[in-house]
């Protein structure tokens, strides 16, 4: 007999990928101009040429040591380079083995989750989340428990002092957050931390706090402030990927970072290796490793989506549509004008329209708009989304 588990997760696509699919069927028959799709978070603004420079300069040195192994945790001269940069950015005092080099975002967190957990542990996440997490937490014989938020969709900290319990884990948050664009404020991730500091000395079960930051620089105002988690809270690990910052998805590179400054913190980074031993996540894309070593702390361009933030906020205002406007990442969470978001999304397919209902994100009644295409592209939709949106008005 097989993995009932695993056959049946690689029979059904996620809904972003259902319609992903979709849409590419779509564009084959009536054409890709006269479709708008905005289901999935492919960044459309290139690699820095910073990027370009230093995978040319990284291709003229020795080919064998380029594409060689590295060492299981990832380059020392990467791991270095980041643990520097974070220093540097946060005052913090992390060396290079902090730090383990991952396939992106994805592979952090499943690390970091199989490194934490045993069967029956509970990890908190606020509502909406990504959907992965629920994967990445069931492979990792965690059950999810999902908090509801508010309009504003920041953390409710009177939800998490009561869902927490002898089987929590782990806290998994997401800011900027997929979907909802949403920086959780620094008061709440004080009181956020506070809750977990008073747990631990109550009960005497260590907590720990993950931080899933691929959308960690794509912030668009002045003033707002990401809290680097590891200032607030010492049983914390971050897992970071260059997917959206560097606009690197397809190359798959990222990290785990551990804080040091946890008493335990020698058993947690072994943990991560085992982990990362057991599931075969060893030795990250060795190009893209060294190539982080040189680019770090570069950014893409991020004005584009800054503008098509501001220009798709203020259409879709106009036409009577409701959202929390984003500070960062590249999303835009709307309220759907029916109770039924799935219908909803249906609808906007009529005009050619592709977005995600929230249902999956764990958040009924709202669907996720992907933002991250050309300009172009998203001038062009604006008449099908008043359309879409005069349709309810009949
Ligand atoms: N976490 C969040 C919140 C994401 O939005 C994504 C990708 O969209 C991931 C993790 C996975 O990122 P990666 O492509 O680096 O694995």
């Amino acid at each position: 007999m097989l993995n009932e588990t695993n056959v049946n997760l690689g029979k059904v696509r996620s809904s972003i990928r259902e319609l992903f699919e979709y849409g590419k069927k779509r564009k084959a028959e009536i054409g890709a101009e006269n479709v708008f799709d905005f289901s999935i978070g492919n960044p459309s603004v290139p690699a820095p040429k910073e990027v370009e420079e230093a995978l040319r300069g990284l291709l003229n040195t020795d080919p064998v040591a380029l594409h060689g192994y590295t060492s299981a945790q990832g380059d020392l001269e990467a791991r270095a380079a980041i643990s520097d940069y974070l220093n540097k950015r946060f005052s913090t005092s992390l060396n290079a083995d902090c730090i383990y080099m991952t396939c992106g975002a994805s592979a952090s967190l499943t690390v970091t989750l199989n490194a934490l957990c045993n069967g029956g542990d509970e990890v908190i996440t606020f509502a909406p989340f990504f959907p992965e997490y629920r994967v990445f937490a069931a492979h990792a014989g965690a059950k999810l428990v999902a908090l509801e938020s508010g309009e504003t969709f920041q953390p409710d900290i009177k939800k998490l002092e009561r869902a927490l319990n002898e089987n929590t884990k782990a806290v998994l948050i997401n800011s900027p957050n997929n979907p909802s664009g949403v920086v959780y404020r620094e008061e709440v991730i004080k009181e956020l931390c506070a809750v977990l500091e008073r747990h631990t000395l109550k009960t005497g079960n260590p907590v720990y706090l993950i931080s899933d930051e691929p959308y960690r620089e794509l912030v668009f105002d002045d003033g707002i402030k990401v809290p680097f988690i590891m200032n607030y809270y010492k049983r914390s690990i971050v897992c970071y990927s260059y997917s959206k910052s560097l606009s690197l998805p397809g190359e798959r590179i990222g990290y785990i970072a551990v804080n040091n400054e946890m008493e335990e913190f020698s058993d947690v980074y072994a943990g991560v290796l085992g982990a990362g031993r057991a599931l075969g996540f060893v030795c990250a894309p060795a190009l893209f490793q060294k190539l982080i070593a040189r680019v770090c702390g570069v950014t893409s361009d991020i004005s584009v989506y800054k503008k098509s933030r501001d220009v798709l906020c203020a259409a879709l205002e106009e036409y009577g549509f409701t959202a929390v406007k984003p500070d960062g990442a590249f999303y835009l969470f709307v309220k759907s004008p029916e109770a039924d978001a799935k219908a909803f999304s249906e609808r906007a397919k009529k005009y050619e329209l592709l977005f995600v209902p929230g249902d999956d994100f764990g958040c009924k009644g709202y669907v996720r708009i992907s933002y991250c295409v050309s300009p172009d592209m998203i001038k062009r939709a604006l008449p099908a989304f008043k359309a879409l949106a005069d349709s309810y008005k009949k």
